[in-house]
């Protein structure tokens, strides 16, 4: 068995960012040579998250308004959290609804997806680096 493992990195313009790391992720898996065997990709943060779903801007909005409806970012001091003196305990609860990894399987050298799935990192505390494991696992 033969394992790749990988880093990727992210300094994102906005606060709260969706970005489509698919791309990416199948040029790992290509480098990797990896024909069957099982991808992992996991946020190494805990106010950001990796997902799979549509690659659709107009859900991507509602992800962002659902997420603020769920855990608004203000008021600061609604949250335990921010007595650190941190602001983002709502980051760290947006994380947690979105989750922290995916493992997706490899077939034939690529992503076995199913019909409309993407791979997508979810930014909730940005403009700041951040990064994502990759780890690939197979044959
Ligand atoms: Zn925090």
């Amino acid at each position: 068995m033969k394992s790749f493992t990988r880093e990727l990195q992210f300094n994102t313009k906005k606060t709260l960012e969706i970005i489509n790391i698919t791309g990416e992720v199948d040029a790992l898996i290509r480098e990797s040579g990896i024909k069957e065997g099982l991808c992992l990709v996991n946020s190494m943060h805990i106010t950001s998250s990796v997902f799979i779903n549509d690659h659709e801007s107009g859900l991507h909005h509602d992800f962002e308004v659902w997420l603020e409806k769920l855990a608004p970012h203000e008021p600061i001091s609604a949250y335990r959290h921010n007595n650190t003196g941190e602001d983002n305990a709502d980051a760290h609860l947006k994380r947690t609804i979105m989750g922290r990894e995916v493992v997706v399987a490899i077939t034939g050298g690529k992503l076995h997806f199913g019909t409309w799935e993407q791979i997508f990192y979810g930014e909730f505390d940005g403009q700041r680096r951040k990064r994502v494991l990759v780890k690939i696992i197979g044959e």
